[in-house]
């Protein structure tokens, strides 16, 4: 008879005690036996639910990055752009390293954030696993914070009432997009259960070897 393979064991987040993990059904959470926090959750949405979510950030993206921004009119003078026109002004005007920051953290990171989701969860919906796909999923965890698409949009926000008085001011679809890909990323974000996610890439693994 072979030897039961020991239990997969978790720490706790507060107080370090181990415990061993729990077979939990969706929508389910294990807290500590010891402090009561939450060890880990099993969240109830499927992944369906986050593929489709990250689909809509993946259109907001593109919207918030082809459109108007906002309009200025300052004095008669009018003025528009996109975000990367933003950019390629700070570039323009000498900022280069706060040009770079800002085309890191609200373009490429969101973006790259988008592409690594889709390209780890949409094969794994069809019991696949892209070639890569734990080095990807690994990437769009250490992204997590470079993704401050609300740090921005609180700049702009700070500007646009700070230009009120001198400039009369419209805001574009860009400036909408942007907001709407602030919070599906949001919920993208809280849809999915790295876990899950993990454990499924294993099991792919494993089928495939
Ligand atoms: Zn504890």
């Amino acid at each position: 008879m072979p030897a039961p393979t020991p239990p997969e064991l978790v720490a706790c987040h507060d107080c370090d005690l181990l415990s061993p993990l729990p077979h939990l059904s969706e929508g389910e959470r294990a807290r500590c036996p010891r402090c009561g926090s939450v060890l880990f959750e099993r969240k109830g949405h499927s992944l369906d639910y986050s593929i489709a979510l990250a689909l809509t950030s993946l259109i907001l993206f593109v919207l918030a990055n082809v459109n108007t921004l906002m309009r200025m009119n300052i004095g008669g003078r009018v003025q528009s752009g996109a975000i990367i026109s933003g950019i390629s002004e700070l570039y323009a005007q000498g900022f280069w390293m706060l040009a770079a920051l800002v085309l890191v953290v609200t373009i490429l990171a969101p973006l790259v954030k988008i592409l690594a989701i889709l390209y780890v969860l949409a094969p794994i919906r069809f019991h696949l696993r892209a070639p890569g796909a734990i080095r990807v999923f690994r990437l769009f965890e250490t992204l997590h914070p470079w993704a401050m698409t609300e740090v921005y949009m609180l700049g702009i926000l700070v500007a646009m009432v700070k230009l009120k008085d001198l400039a009369s001011l419209e805001a574009g679809v860009a400036l909408y997009s942007f907001a709407a890909l602030i919070l599906v990323m949001a919920a993208t974000d809280s849809s999915l259960d790295d876990h899950e996610i993990w454990e499924r890439l294993g099991h792919l693994r494993d089928k495939t070897a």
